[in-house]
């Protein structure tokens, strides 16, 4: 059984499926616009997920619904409800950030169904398994990795998901494609789907009364499928989903698909009831079966980290991984960019089972080598690249080394507190320790970040995208929930503070000012004012000395600023006084000449003045999902 194939919205009578924004607004105009008329859809961007369109002022404004990792639903950044019915009745009593209350439902007239979109559950769950087999991650890293990752996922599944479907049967001759269709049943309509070569043509092989025709599928120069004269599509899917429905030009339509000699699909012929192709696929047993099918592993499964610093576009990028040879698709130039997941520092080394975490983090000397040459340096001394030797082998590491710590003990325990945090860390947007050592001076080693800070990066690469910009961003923002959640302040937050691993790719680091907190507080409380960094600080800070995620929130406001504008000083020129002056004033940072609307919105805010009125970083970062998500599409 597929595990979540029923829409949760279904039952509802304004709910319409998966209709266009603009069809939502033909509708609310049928029903008259009045102000609180609303109707439910089906998100048409995000997996799972829902949009409200309501009307106010004789115009139609959009909410997105997520559903969020744990199931519920939500308007983002808002409150989460068990079902979308429930945050429906709920925001008819509490506008709650909406333009008005949900005052009347236009529901579907009579004889409208809600429209089905074909892929949504499936996708789902195909990005899951392919997430979860290609990397061979599993609980919160898969989670992590399918949120940051979603738009590039979703398009690695479009061109690669039919090699999971089981009437998919590869590179095979065509008389061995006869064979395979006419052994067990003989039912009409039965099909599977052959590559003819490596440029992209397929065929489709459908049984008509004992007889096997071969429909040739070509790929035009565009990418898009097609049987000649036919409808075109991006995937194989779509086109075997769009046959299934109506014939459209072949001599019937597509009913079974033809098992693969050896698979355990083979075992079906004998249960007609299961192999008969579902209307939808969403409504399907295809699901389950597709599990005992395994996808071809990425070209190669961890990307090393020494990598330069190419333009996006460069006719060599070695960001990009090699993809698997002959498998057509939406990729340029046969490549695609490396993800996160590609990487060595995706997850903890000692996730693996095999290498032990030392016991009181203290690492062999005998294990580490340095190298020459510095990556940074601090009033703490110095941090330089290195190896680790692991069970897998060397690990690059960056280590940072006190300077003569014998002379000043805070610094000692300054980086051992450091130490003490990161070692309860565990995310994959934030700097790993793989331990303290202590030889000839005290070092703390950590993973490599070989591409630096990201202010320092941005400056020297202006042809980044808005977009990448934008997933880098995301991706602190993924690290700052989980420190967040784990009640941790870093309290020094700040482009500089975050190192690229690649140019898609960012870790937060620097934890050298952090704070664990108490499960009864929700902030921490300096003593005295000390040497901070006053330009990333909320005026709790300053004025109370009072830090919590909330201030934290007011320091990622900065983050983005300093990235949009691509690693330039924030308050440029102005003294730390005359900073927080303006602050009070109400005044805050202009907008980044290529900062997006929707992210300086979400600056401002993560500038509210107020702790209580700021969002915390669980709004923030579903905030910038959103925005992500909708500009990757
Ligand atoms: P910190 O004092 O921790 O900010 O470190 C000083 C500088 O060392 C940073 O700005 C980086 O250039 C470099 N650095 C620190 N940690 C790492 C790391 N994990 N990977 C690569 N470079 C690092």
């Amino acid at each position: 059984m597929a595990s979540n194939t029923a829409n949760p919205a279904n039952h509802l009578p304004y709910f319409f499926g998966n209709i266009t924004r603009e069809e939502a607004e033909e509708y609310l105009m049928q029903g008259g616009l009045s102000d609180g008329l609303y109707l439910l859809r089906q998100s048409r961007n995000y997996l799972g997920g829902f949009a409200l369109s309501l009307a106010h002022g004789r115009k139609v404004h959009h909410y997105t619904i997520e559903r969020e990792l744990s199931g519920s639903y939500a308007i983002a950044g808002g409150k989460s409800h068990a079902s979308p019915a429930e945050l429906i009745n709920y925001h008819s009593e509490e506008a709650d950030g909406l333009i008005c209350l949900l005052r009347k439902p236009f529901n579907r007239p009579p004889g409208v169904e809600p429209k089905t979109g074909p892929f949504e559950d499936l996708k789902e769950n195909l990005i899951r398994e392919y997430v979860k087999q290609t990397w061979n991650l599993q609980g919160h890293a898969l989670e992590q990795a399918i949120i940051s990752q979603k738009p590039q996922l979703e398009k690695l599944i479009a061109t690669t998901a039919h090699e999971k479907m089981p009437w998919f049967h590869g590179r095979i001759s065509r008389e061995e494609s006869e064979h395979r269709i006419l052994m067990g049943s003989r039912n009409n309509g039965k099909f599977l789907i052959r590559e003819r070569d490596s440029n992209g043509s397929y065929a489709l092989c459908l049984l008509n009364d004992g007889k096997v025709l071969h429909y040739r599928i070509d790929r035009d120069k565009t990418g898009k499928l097609s049987i000649p004269d036919g409808k075109r599509f991006d995937t194989l899917w779509q086109l075997v989903e769009h046959y299934s429905y109506k014939p459209d030009g072949l001599l019937r339509v597509l009913t079974i698909p033809c098992p693969q000699l050896g698979s355990e699909n083979e075992g079906l012929q004998s249960h007609p009831a299961t192999h008969t192709l579902p209307r939808s696929w969403a409504g399907g047993g295809i699901i389950s079966r597709l599990k005992s099918y395994t996808f071809p592993k990425a070209g190669s499964k961890k990307l090393q980290t020494t990598i330069g610093h190419p333009p996006d576009e460069a006719p060599f990028n070695p960001y990009v991984l090699q993809r698997r040879r002959g498998l057509p698709g939406a990729e340029k130039g046969g490549q695609r960019e490396a993800l996160p997941m590609d990487t060595e520092v995706y997850e903890s080394p000692y996730a693996d089972p095999d290498e032990m975490k030392p016991k009181n983090v203290t690492l062999d000397r005998n294990l580490l080598t340095l190298e020459e040459g510095e990556l940074g340096s601090g009033n703490f001394g110095t941090v330089k690249k290195g190896f680790y030797k692991m069970k897998k082998g060397a690990k690059p590491v960056a280590v940072k080394i006190l300077k003569n710590e014998s002379n000043d003990p805070a610094i000692k325990d300054e980086l051992l507190r450091e130490a003490n945090v990161m070692q309860q860390l565990d995310n994959p947007y934030i700097v790993r320790m793989i331990g303290i050592c202590e030889a000839e001076a005290w070092m703390l080693v950590m993973e490599m970040a070989e591409l630096g800070p990201l202010n320092k990066f941005l400056q020297k690469n202006r042809h980044v995208t808005e977009k990448n910009i934008t997933e880098l961003v995301h991706q602190v923002s993924m690290g700052m929930k989980y420190l967040e959640e784990n009640n941790f302040v870093h309290r020094d937050l700040a482009a500089r503070n975050v190192l690229l691993v690649t140019q898609h790719y960012a870790k937060i680091s620097d934890f050298g000012l952090s704070k664990a907190l108490n499960a009864d507080e929700n902030y921490y409380k300096a003593q005295s004012h000390g040497k901070w960094p006053v330009k990333w600080y909320a005026p709790e800070c300053m004025n109370f000395y009072k830090f919590s995620s909330k201030s934290d929130v007011w320091s990622f406001g900065v983050l983005m600023w300093e990235a949009f504008s691509y690693g330039q000083k924030p308050y440029k020129g102005m003294k730390g006084g005359e900073v927080a002056q303006m602050i009070e004033r109400g005044e805050r940072m202009e907008r980044p000449e290529v900062c997006p609307t929707e992210v300086y919105d979400l600056m401002k805010l993560c500038w509210t003045y107020s702790v209580d009125d700021r969002p915390g970083f669980v709004a923030v970062e579903m905030r910038l999902r959103n925005y992500y998500y909708d500009i990757s599409h």
